[in-house]
């Protein structure tokens, strides 16, 4: 097994910064439950509360808005499944390119799913969202609407500032996830239309098992886990401060590391070389916003099974639509959604940077690539 020595897959997880890990052994260290009274409780409580302030800080959210919770995953379906149970909603609008988690989430919560379709380019159809809205408004039906900002596959921003204007001044209810959006871009939870919103430690360079739901007053009874009364009664389960501190350290740290402008200009090296190299290349998303760190994109003939084979033995890693569906057999579900042919959408790549990425990564990348699409031409030649 070879040592693989290049990570391009930070979509999937980041590497931890070196923030969150010194902050993550320094909270294990402390003995006790952050519940109690008692001085060893309450260093464990101050860990948490600094973590708070760091993450709603980057998110721009209001310290008592910041429910911690295992995962975005969970987040999620707290946000949806006892979104659905908590304010009676009658229905849940997502979008076809929505993350698993989401459209698991909106099919357990027991509501009719509505799905808006994306266009070729991976955008929301917002114009389907309005029809909805309308049909609710006339059987006075309340929805909630669930949207992801960044599509983890594709890059495709939603856009977010239209989806508000339409969502927010009527009593429908919206939720983002947030997940690859997270320290990327401005999130302003506090002043935004957002409902609820779900984000993740590990994509920003904290541990895995930390995600957290931000919540506005109208949602504080929007529950998925009860039990004690942690996080204000919104989430049971005793809180693990070291994670959670580990958290907000990464918080703090991700965007001097991260660089949004270093990331974009990385990006668009990669993707001009790529097209020198493949010039029949295409880039899921291209005529979209994108977020600026992560490329899907296909090469008609070369299987992405096949490429990512050829790459992981040169100790590249990187992947082939989204982590979560990888290992599943079939095509992506978001580039289906966006009209990709099955043939086509099983040659996709996802390449995504993040804080540690380097000009040398990208560099290694294209040979790398270089090598496995000669392999592919001699191939083809010979056939
Ligand atoms: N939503 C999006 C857009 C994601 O990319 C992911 C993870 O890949 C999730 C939700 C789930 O996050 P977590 O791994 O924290 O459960």
């Amino acid at each position: 097994m070879p040592h693989t020595a290049i990570y391009l897959d930070h979509n999937a997880s980041s590497p931890l910064l070196p923030e969150a890990r010194s902050a993550l052994l320094a909270g294990l260290e402390l003995v006790g439950n952050p519940s109690s009274v008692h001085g060893h409780g309450r260093a464990l409580h101050e860990l948490i509360e600094r973590g708070r302030d760091a993450v709603a800080q980057l998110a721009g959210a209001e310290r008592q808005q910041v429910v911690f919770t295992g995962s975005a995953t969970e987040a999620i379906h707290q946000a949806i499944v006892g979104g659905v149970r908590a304010l009676r909603l009658d229905g849940v609008v997502v979008s076809a390119g929505e993350h698993p988690a989401v459209l698991k989430a909106a099919e357990l919560s027991g509501a009719p799913v509505t799905t808006l379709p994306l266009d070729a380019a991976g955008r929301v159809s917002l114009g389907a969202l309005s029809e909805q809205l309308a049909a609710a408004d006339t059987t006075g039906t309340t929805l909630l609407v669930a949207i992801q900002a960044v599509n983890n596959e594709t890059g495709v921003c939603q856009d977010l500032v239209a989806l508000a204007a339409l969502v927010g001044p009527t009593r429908h209810y919206l939720f983002i996830d947030a997940v690859q959006a997270f320290g990327k871009l401005p999130m302003e939870f506090a002043s935004n239309a957002a409902d609820m919103m779900a984000i993740s430690g590990h994509k920003i360079g904290a541990p895995v098992g930390v995600g957290a739901l931000l919540m506005k007053a109208p949602c504080d009874e929007v529950r998925l886990l009860q039990g004690g009364g942690h996080e204000q009664g919104r989430r049971a389960g005793t809180q693990s401060a070291a994670l959670i501190a580990a958290f907000g350290a990464a918080a703090a740290a991700f965007p001097a590391h991260y660089a949004a402008e270093r990331q974009r200009g990385l990006l668009a090296q990669l993707e001009a070389s790529l097209h020198e190299m493949a010039p029949d290349i295409v880039i899921f998303g291209a005529g979209a916003t994108r977020v600026g760190n992560v490329v899907n994109f296909a090469v008609p003939g070369l299987r992405a099974s096949v490429a990512m084979m050829g790459l992981d033995l040169l100790g590249l890693s990187v992947s082939s639509g989204s982590a979560c569906s990888s290992g599943k057999v079939g095509p992506s579900h978001v580039l289906e959604a966006m009209g990709v042919s099955p043939e086509l959408a099983e040659c996709a790549l996802r390449v995504s940077l993040g804080w540690s990425s380097t000009g040398t990564d990208v560099t290694a990348f294209l040979s790398g690539f270089g090598v496995v699409l000669g392999r592919r031409r001699r191939q083809v030649k010979a056939a």
